[in-house]
């Protein structure tokens, strides 16, 4: 059979998936093969993936692929029959996680993580309130998509939603940003509470990676979390983009905050690309739910995402991968640096391990935001063979999260070729 043409392909997803779906990129890629950090299409050019966060271990790694089929072609079942697997995986899981965090429940989206982790920090407080960041995203489902304001404007919050400015101020001492941001939370409880409504959860991703990634100094996160707690809620942790070492400093994003939450969801890179997903809990504060509720979850814990996921773990600390990502993360982040030298576009340059955000400014000063030169330099690096994408609500920050088995040849090659696509613009 002829490969299809980009055209035809575009036809087709319009016709047979609606009109929901987005495609990346002004001449949208059309990979059949993915390897390592990079990805290649159907003529056979490779594309340096520095945006892929869900397959951490790198793509088609063989490791997780032979456990994923060992499984298959043994067993697969659910949670109601007795297995190993699930109890291996969940002993794993825990044991990368503070001690508090007693069980671990699984789902197959990060989505339905965060929706079963309200649910059950709704039934533990007694209270329906939810606080999130401006721009924050956090899933699909009917509650998600009213907290994800990143959605877009015709998405309304819900009315038990309030909103908090992210804590963006990579230049001030975590005291003064964890004040800042905490007066925010403590503003949003306020709010609820004039509108009747005792706050359940402050919810956020711990690195802000829709915000704009705000991984700010060390330690700014734990005002907030005292905030909610003295209102009576729980601090949830939205893991699904920091988790499983990305950051270099830390296995979790919470953790570079040396906050304990009360929730951690997780999901993305926790299969390298097999939908497993779930979150991890205090005892104490799942207690109610387990009286009220019977879970079950046809395909969260199946055994063969169990071995998905437990060879995930396998490369990961074969690997040593969480250091990788911190010792490239940290040599990528200076080669980012020193272009911002030579190309005033770029303003401020944050991140921690392999989680970075270039921020695209007209104006340093103002920190006015490039949002169109933005997406030309989005669109001119896959043209490059370098694939990334923009974040924030002006969507002027380059996101950059590749597999945690970049090397720095590949950070450099990135560097490069950001620098190339920045003269031409
Ligand atoms: N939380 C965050 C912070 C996310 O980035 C995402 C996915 N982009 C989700 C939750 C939802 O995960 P999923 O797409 O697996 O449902």
């Amino acid at each position: 059979m002829p490969t299809p043409t980009t055209a035809d392909l575009i036809e087709r997803r319009a016709r047979l998936l609606g009109p929901s779906y987005r495609l990346f990129y002004d001449e949208p890629l059309h990979p059949v093969r993915g390897e390592g950090v990079w990805l290649f299409d159907a003529e056979g050019r490779r594309y340096l993936d520095a945006y892929n966060n869900v397959v951490c271990v790198g793509h088609a790694h063989p490791q997780v692929v032979e456990a994923i089929a060992r499984q298959a072609a043994t067993l697969n079942t659910h949670t109601r029959y007795l297995h190993e697997g699930v109890l291996d995986y969940a002993e794993r899981l825990l044991a990368t996680l503070p001690a508090e965090l007693g069980h671990a429940v699984f789902t197959c989206t990060g989505s339905e993580a965060n929706d079963l982790a309200l649910r059950i920090a709704r039934t533990h407080t007694g209270g329906q309130g939810v606080i999130i960041t401006n721009f924050a995203y956090h899933g699909v489902t009917a509650s998600l998509a009213e907290a994800s304001p990143s959605l877009g404007r015709y998405v309304q919050l819900g009315e038990t939603v309030r909103t908090v400015a992210p804590p963006d101020g990579d230049d001030l001492d975590a005291g003064t940003l964890g004040r800042r941001f905490a007066d925010g939370v403590r503003g949003a409880i306020a709010d609820l509470q004039a509108a009747g409504i005792r706050p359940a959860a402050l919810l956020v991703d711990t690195v802000f990676s829709s915000d704009g990634i705000f991984t700010g100094p060390r330690g700014f996160l734990q005002p907030a979390v005292d905030a909610i707690r003295e209102a009576g809620g729980v601090f949830i942790a939205d893991e699904v983009q920091p988790g499983f070492g990305r950051t270099g400093e830390a296995f979790w994003g919470f953790a570079r905050h040396g906050v304990v939450p009360d929730i951690v969801t997780m999901g993305k890179p926790m299969g390298n690309g097999h939908p497993v997903a779930g979150l991890a809990v205090r005892p104490e504060v799942m207690a109610a739910f387990g009286r009220q509720c019977r879970y079950f979850n046809t395909f969260g814990g199946n055994p063969v995402s169990m071995a998905a996921a437990g060879a995930v773990l396998d490369v990961l600390q074969q690997g040593a991968l969480q250091a990788n990502a911190q010792a490239v993360g940290d040599h990528l982040m200076a080669g980012l640096r020193q272009l911002a030298e030579k190309h005033a576009l770029i303003g401020q340059v944050r991140g921690a391990g392999l989680f970075i955000g270039v921020e695209l400014v007209t104006d340093r000063a103002r920190r006015t935001p490039a949002t169109a030169e933005a997406a030309r330099v989005v669109n001119g690096l896959r043209q490059a063979g370098v694939l990334l994408s923009a974040t924030g609500e002006a969507a002027h920050i380059l996101k950059l999260r590749p597999p945690l088995v970049f090397e720095r040849a590949h950070a450099d090659l990135l560097v490069r070729t950001l620098d190339d696509v920045l003269a031409r613009l």
